[in-house]
Parts: C-alpha cells; sequence; structure tokens
C-alpha cells in the first residue's frame, strides 16, 4: 500500500523518438540515429565522441568514461538508440553519457507508456520499484477501496500519450483524497485529546487580578480575550491545545503570563520554550519583573549557561520548588526533570519542530499546551492544518503604537542611508543593520555581519556601535542584547538571529540589507522589531539592483502593508505557502502528493467535505484516515 502511494516525482518519454533536427537544449528524450563518425580524443581528459545521423540531423554523443569493447561495438555504420538529456557542446547538440542499444537493425516497438522516475530510497532502485508496481498493479483489487485507485496507477503507468494535463488532474484527485484524510487524521486527534486527562486549574487565587493592577498598561480587548479562554481551557480536566496567533508585537508574552500564574496557584510547574537564548532571556526578565513579586519562582534554563547555575535550576525544577521555568530547547533534554509539570508552552512555535514540542510534552504527565505564534497563516489553511487545535487570535496591537514607514532604497544609496542613521542615533534613539546571506551558514553570516559591523564603524565614527551574531557565546550575545537595551549600544548590527520576540522599544529606525533574499513573513517578523514606542519608526529595505520583477513585488506588498494576515496572503499568491510556514515547518508537513502551492485552493471544499463525511459517513471517514495514515500519526503538522 506504502508502495502505491510512492509516487513518481517526473516521467520519461520512451514512447517515442525526437528528430535529431527538432532537439531542444534541456529537452529529455529519446532519439535513434546511424553512426557516422566515432573517434576518441586526447585531451585534458579522453574523451570518446560518436555522431549520430538520422537523415535531416545530427547529434553528438559523448563519453568520458569507456572501455574498448564499446567503442568497438558502436561503430560506423551501426544504429543507436540513446535516452537522455540534449545539452549544447561545442560543435552543436550533444548527449554526455546516454543510455544507449546499438543494433545493425533497429526494432521498430517502443514503450507503450510513460517511463516513471522515483524519489528513490535506498536500496531501492528505479527498476526494481517499477517491477514492484507493475506486480502491484496486477493484483486483484477489491472494488471500493479507500484510495483513488483508478488515479494512481494513471501517475505510476500513464499511458502513451498522457498529458500534463491528465498527470496534474490524477494528482489533484490524489491530493484531494490526502488532504481531506489529513484533515479527518487531525480532528481524530482531536477527539482522542477530549478522552485524556489534566490536572483541571480552575481560579484559586486572585494572582492573575494582582498582576493586571501592576501591569502598567491595560490589556487591549483581544488579550483580554484571549486569557479567558485560556484560561478557561486550563480550568477543564481535558489537556488543553491551543494555537496563539498573534501579529508581532501584539502582546502575546503576557497572555502567557496569565496562564503560567494559574498553574502557579495550584503549585503546579509551567515551561516556557523559545527558540533562541536572547528570547529566552529576555522572557526570563518580562516573567521575574511579573511573577516573582506575586511570590511565584521562576528560573531560567539554557544551553548556554554556567554548570552551577544550570544545576540549580535543574533541583529547583525536579523538587517542584521552581514553578516557571523559562528556556530554550534544553528545558526538555535528558537531564531536565520536573516534578509537577502542568503546562507547557511553546513560544514561536514555528522555529521548533513537532518532536521538540512534544519532547516538551513528555516531561508531564499530559499538561496543558499553548502553543504561540506570530507567523500568520491565512485561515482557510489554519482550519485545515491545524484541525486538531483551537485556535486565538489576538487581532489587535497596543494603543499608541506609531505605524511604521517602509521604504525601498537601492543600495547605491547607502550613503544617504548612513546620514539618516547618524541623525537618529544622534537624536538618542537607537536602531539595527541587519544582514542576510543566502546560504544558511552560521559561519558565513558571521563574517558577513562582522565586515559589515568593521565597515559602519568607520562610517560612523563617535557611534556606539554593538554585533550580534548567531556564532557569538551565549553570555557573550547575552550581554550585547542588554546593553543595548540600555542604550549603551546606539546601532546593533544583527544577523536574523534578532527575528524573533526581541523587544528593545527605542529602536525607531531598522536597515534590512538585500531584503530581496528574505521571506515577507521573516521580513514581516524583522520589522516587528521597531514600532514598539511611540515614535514613528522607518524600515530601510536596502535591496541589490537589478531587483527582479517578483522580488518587487514582493517587497511592494511589505511596503504597503503591516498586516501580517494580509501579507501572508498575497505571499501565498505570490510563492506559494511553503514561505509562509516556513521551511522548516513544511519540512514537517510532507504530503506525498499534495502540494499546498498547488492545491490550497482545494482546502475550503475538503473541509466541507471531511466534516461531511464525519457527520454522514463515519466509517467511509475512518476508511480514508486509515488509508493514508495507517496506524501512524500520518503526515504531521506543528
Ligand atoms: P509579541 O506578540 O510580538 O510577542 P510582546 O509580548 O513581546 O509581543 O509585546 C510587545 C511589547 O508590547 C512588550 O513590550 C509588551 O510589554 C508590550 N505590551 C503588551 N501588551 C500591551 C498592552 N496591552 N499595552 C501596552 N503595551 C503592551
Ligand atoms: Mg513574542
Amino acid at each position: 500500500m506504502d508502495l502505491l502511494l510512492h509516487l513518481p516525482h517526473r516521467y520519461q518519454d520512451r514512447t517515442r523518438i525526437v528528430p535529431l533536427r527538432a532537439l531542444r537544449v534541456g529537452q529529455e528524450c529519446l532519439v535513434q540515429g546511424q553512426v557516422t563518425d566515432s573517434r576518441i580524443i586526447r585531451g585534458r581528459r579522453r574523451n570518446w565522441l560518436v555522431v549520430l545521423n538520422d537523415g535531416e540531423g545530427a547529434l553528438t554523443l559523448r563519453f568520458f568514461h569507456f572501455s574498448q569493447r564499446q567503442v568497438e561495438n558502436l561503430k560506423i555504420g551501426r544504429t543507436a538508440r540513446c535516452f537522455g538529456e540534449v545539452r549544447a557542446g561545442p560543435t552543436g547538440m550533444e548527449m554526455a553519457h546516454p543510455e544507449y542499444r546499438d543494433y545493425a537493425e533497429p526494432p521498430t516497438e517502443l514503450e507503450a507508456r510513460l517511463t516513471p522516475v522515483y524519489p528513490t530510497t535506498k536500496g531501492l532502485g528505479q527498476t526494481r520499484l517499477r517491477a514492484l508496481v507493475a506486480q502491484v498493479r496486477a493484483l486483484d483489487w477489491p472494488q471500493g477501496s479507500a484510495l483513488p485507485l483508478e488515479s494512481l496507477f494513471l501517475l505510476h503507468l500513464p499511458p502513451a500519450g498522457a498529458t500534463d494535463d491528465d498527470i496534474a488532474q490524477a494528482q489533484e484527485r490524489i491530493a484531494r483524497d490526502e488532504l481531506t484524510a489529513y484533515y479527518l487524521v487531525m480532528r481524530f486527534r482531536q477527539s482522542q485529546r477530549q478522552s485524556q486527562q489534566a490536572p483541571p486549574l480552575p481560579q484559586a487565587q486572585q494572582l492573575g487580578r494582582t498582576l493586571l493592577e501592576h501591569l502598567g498598561f491595560q490589556l487591549t480587548r483581544a488579550q483580554r480575550r484571549v486569557v479567558r479562554e485560556v484560561l478557561l481551557d486550563l480550568a477543564q480536566s481535558r489537556p488543553m491545545l491551543r494555537l496563539l496567533q498573534g501579529d508581532v508585537g501584539s502582546g502575546k508574552t503576557v497572555v502567557a503570563a496569565f496562564a503560567a500564574i494559574r498553574a502557579a496557584e495550584h503549585q503546579a510547574q509551567t515551561a516556557l520554550m523559545a527558540p533562541t537564548e536572547i528570547l529566552a532571556e529576555q522572557h526570563y526578565l518580562s516573567f521575574s519583573s511579573w511573577l516573582t513579586p506575586l511570590g511565584i519562582p521562576v528560573a531560567m534554563l539554557t544551553g548556554g549557561q554556567g554548570k552551577a547555575m544550570r544545576q540549580r535550576t535543574l533541583e529547583g525544577l525536579a523538587s517542584g520548588e521552581t514553578l516557571v521555568a523559562v528556556g530554550t530547547h534544553a528545558l526538555f533534554q535528558q537531564a531536565t526533570a520536573f516534578d509537577n509539570l502542568a503546562l507547557t508552552i511553546v513560544d514561536e512555535q514555528h522555529r521548533f519542530g513537532v518532536h521538540q514540542r512534544m519532547a516538551l510534552r513528555a516531561k508531564g504527565r499530559t499538561p496543558h499546551q499553548l502553543i504561540m505564534t506570530a507567523t500568520p497563516i491565512p485561515r482557510t489553511l489554519t482550519m485545515a492544518l491545524y484541525a486538531d487545535m483551537d485556535v486565538s487570535l489576538l487581532d489587535e496591537l497596543p494603543p499608541g503604537r506609531q505605524p511604521i514607514d517602509t521604504r525601498l532604497v537601492a543600495a547605491s544609496r547607502r550613503d544617504e542611508v548612513l546620514a539618516r542613521i547618524a541623525k537618529v542615533l544622534d537624536a538618542g534613539q537607537q536602531a539595527y543593520w541587519v544582514c542576510t546571506l543566502i546560504e544558511d551558514s552560521d559561519q558565513l553570516y558571521a563574517e558577513s555581519a562582522e565586515t559589515t559591523w568593521q565597515r559602519l564603524r568607520a562610517q560612523l565614527p563617535g557611534r556606539r556601535i554593538g554585533l550580534i551574531h548567531g556564532r557569538m557565546k551565549s553570555e557573550e550575545k547575552a550581554a550585547v542584547m542588554a546593553a543595548f537595551k540600555a542604550g549603551d549600544h546606539q546601532l546593533l548590527v544583527a544577523t536574523t538571529v534578532i527575528e524573533v520576540g526581541v523587544d528593545v522599544p527605542n529602536a525607531s529606525l531598522m536597515v534590512i540589507e538585500n531584503p530581496e533574499r528574505l521571506g515577507l513573513a521573516q521580513l514581516h517578523q524583522l520589522r516587528g522589531r521597531i514600532g514598539r514606542g511611540t515614535r514613528k519608526s522607518y524600515c530601510i529595505l536596502l535591496y541589490g539592483t537589478p531587483l527582479r520583477e517578483v522580488s518587487r513585488a514582493r517587497l511592494k506588498v511589505i511596503r504597503e502593508s503591516q498586516d501580517g494576515f494580509h501579507i501572508a496572503e498575497q505571499d501565498l499568491a505570490l510563492r506559494g505557502p511553503g514561505e509562509i510556514l516556513g521551511t522548516r515547518q513544511t519540512g514537517e508537513t510532507r504530503f506525498r502528493v499534495a502540494d499546498l502551492a498547488r492545491h490550497a485552493h482545494l482546502i475550503p471544499e475538503i473541509i466541507q467535505e471531511g466534516q461531511r463525511l464525519l457527520t454522514e459517513a463515519p466509517e467511509e471517514a475512518e476508511a480514508l484516515r486509515l488509508a493514508w495514515a495507517g496506524g501512524d500519526v500520518g503526515p504531521v503538522s506543528v
């Protein structure tokens, strides 16, 4: 069954011979011709060249590795039938190392079907896979299978003449089933969760109220609503699994604090996990300032901490004395044990994998889970991909925020930008300079940030300029962040390590170099580091020229909107959802056939169909779910 769902990712057409005069570069095809020349060239590398002619055109075959025997067999006058990719060579069209057979008189028969090319798995080559599929095809299939067999076989063994359209249609048919099955898996998990037991955490003291009085600001309406939703969930005896979506700066952290306070009222523990040490540190500071006055002990646990400090934290968690632990993935490492973990909170969940979230969850029995994300996901996608969760939305920013003015500036105008920075710094405000790179290499990243930092120090003399990147030790990073927060650094040169969560209200200018290299969601996150105070903030997108058309369109979206959801929807239209969900996340939501970039438009119908099956044909729903997911968890999201 799994074999049937292991589908070809492309096809080779060996059902027809392409005339040599009609060859195009890049084409992969079957050709045939008589050998009119064969010679070995001795240059830097030995080459064997064979020229084929079919009466109307010619093609050169080029071999770097060959045996004497091959040369003897494929000689002038023989006819060769080859399959390979056409490329441009020094003297015309070529194929390098094609598959070939030579004949005195070639057979007239050709393959009847397109040849599937499978993503190969270890130990299973194409030939073996093709043979297996043919065997499976020959089996007697019962009527009414839960799998769309006809479409599956069409994709495995498409008949000669099958068009791209036919293939796309079959794929869509299967994608529809797969997405429906996925939706059913999510709904199934949701209903399973309903039958699990979690420690109920009803209101016990008035600690939350005390925090409200000392917070120094009023909660927004949206925050009040979401806090209420979360606290209601916590009071139940089944585990909460709630996704809190809120744009950057919407104030998710304080919502998390109210949840932790509720657990603490029951002497139960909370673990808050952040993706970076910088963010963990910052959350630790916020939580300490809010919770310590209420008598709730808070501790921090990160990988970069000193041994002694860490040991003390671990002891506090194991004994149950520490009620709230803020940290990085160190929280779910083996050495970490909790006495009574009742609530796990994952911040910026798109940075984590589902396994990490599960590992944290496993530190308690069946703890309540709150999952926070600033990555806006269009509503239709949420409803399908997160159908196992309840969703809360913080759709309001705290008052007094000034909109960010975003400008597109060509890198050739760097001098003007520098003058602008100087002016902002000299007026007592702070700024970020964000360096980007295409390669995902910490080392290159660090080097480029370092170079930029040197340069900016020379160009902005007399200003205090800090540097932060992912290669620094965690204490160093923390020290730099603290200095920036305290205003000791005026300008912070940074890599995208500051993408999430960093909160310095006095920073009112951000320059992002080569923004075209980043996804819109990431740009929006980065930009969210400014506009946190009451002063008008500016974001300068310093793009490399020339800018491609799509890049221009995408940056225009960022310039014109500050609504993360709108940006996500535009991005979905321009680039597909991989961008929105982030590579880490899509890496996990791996569908076998469905491709959200191509099939997202099916989702509303799929939800409808899934709901219909659940109410009208539960047996069919179960068969479909099992056909795709088996007894296993199936494809997974968050
Ligand atoms: P995010 O949702 O991006 O995680 P944060 O929780 O970091 O946002 O909040 C951003 C900033 O706004 C913080 O400095 C926080 O203290 C502040 N804040 C949160 N809620 C409010 C509010 N209701 N009024 C004013 N400021 C708030
Ligand atoms: Mg945050």
